[in-house]
């Protein structure tokens, strides 16, 4: 078998340790491995040698991927990268983050615009057609998110008998999908590219609902200074992986393997970003579907 030495190698020429058993920490996130040894050919060498990572991840999701006061993005999704990409010898300031709204993750995976997409990702049949998945990572459920005085509406099976509510969601994400059965009619529903353009609309009223997964609305919640309440149970379960190129079984099982080593880092990750919202449960990594 050929090995590629990367780029990081240099740095600690002579030592040869085990991927990541040497490590330092950036100033800006998990830690970073000090001495990478992949196959030539893989995702992951290629990476490595580069010595960048473009990684697609949102915008706008307070606590999973939101840009800050500077620009950078913040949230559990990122440090979940920041994890991954410093197992391939990759500082966070190497990292080039690219928006990835819900509806174009499949496109820019195959577009190669990014080399992998963490982005409140949920691993279903339909979008494995496109890709591969690594993970799942975290485990959520879809719900409802109204305004704090709202009193009519306590759970999806609430929407049919309030025909004239609207319910806000984004294209081409699951949760869209998954609310049509709930609803009376098709003028219910609301879709933008974004969430944050429904927190906007229901905060001036023009939609009475949003609905995604629970930590997405929690963190709106959170952000709405009492304006925001999430109601009803989860009605569906949203295991979210990591998006990368379709059939990338090698680099699919790095990442798992990278997650499970990691579980400090992840723990990590989970309470500094989404796990300071009130009310939110610690994190536990799930167990990695088999790699396909
Ligand atoms: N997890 C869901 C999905 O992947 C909703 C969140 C999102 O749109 O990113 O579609």
């Amino acid at each position: 078998m050929r090995f590629t030495r990367t780029k990081a190698i240099l740095a600690v020429a002579g030592m040869s340790l085990a991927l990541a058993a040497c490590g330092s920490d950036s100033d800006d996130g998990p830690e970073v491995a000090s001495d990478t040894d992949f196959e030539a050919g893989t995702t992951m060498a290629e990476i490595a040698d580069r010595g960048t990572v473009t990684i697609g991840t949102k915008f706008d999701q307070p606590g999973f991927g939101q840009k800050n006061l500077e620009d950078v993005p913040e949230g559990f999704d990122v440090e979940v990268a920041k994890i991954i990409a410093g197992a391939m010898g990759i500082e966070a300031k190497d990292i080039t983050w690219k928006e990835a709204p819900s509806a174009i993750r499949e496109q820019v995976i195959e577009n190669d615009e990014v080399d992998f997409v963490v982005a409140t990702y949920t691993i279903n049949d339909e979008r494995k057609k496109r890709i591969t998945f690594a993970g799942p990572y975290y485990q959520a459920g879809q719900q409802l998110m109204v305004k704090d005085d709202n009193d009519t509406i306590s759970g999806p099976e609430d929407l049919k008998d309030n025909p004239d509510a609207k319910v806000c969601s984004v294209t081409g994400s699951t949760p869209s999908e998954n609310i049509k059965e709930y609803l009376a009619n098709d003028r219910q529903l609301v879709l933008f590219d974004i969430y944050d353009k429904c927190a906007d609309a229901l905060s001036n009223g023009q939609v009475d609902v949003v609905t995604t997964d629970n930590v997405i609305l929690a963190g709106f919640v959170s952000k709405s200074d009492g304006d925001f309440k999430l109601v009803g149970e989860q009605f569906t379960e949203e295991p979210y992986g990591i998006g990368i190129k379709k059939g990338d079984v090698e680099f699919c099982e790095f990442i798992n393997k990278t997650l499970a080593d990691n579980e400090d880092a992840y723990n990590e990750a989970w309470s500094s970003t989404a796990g300071e919202v009130e009310g939110s449960e610690p994190a536990e990594l799930p167990e990695a579907d088999s790699c396909s």
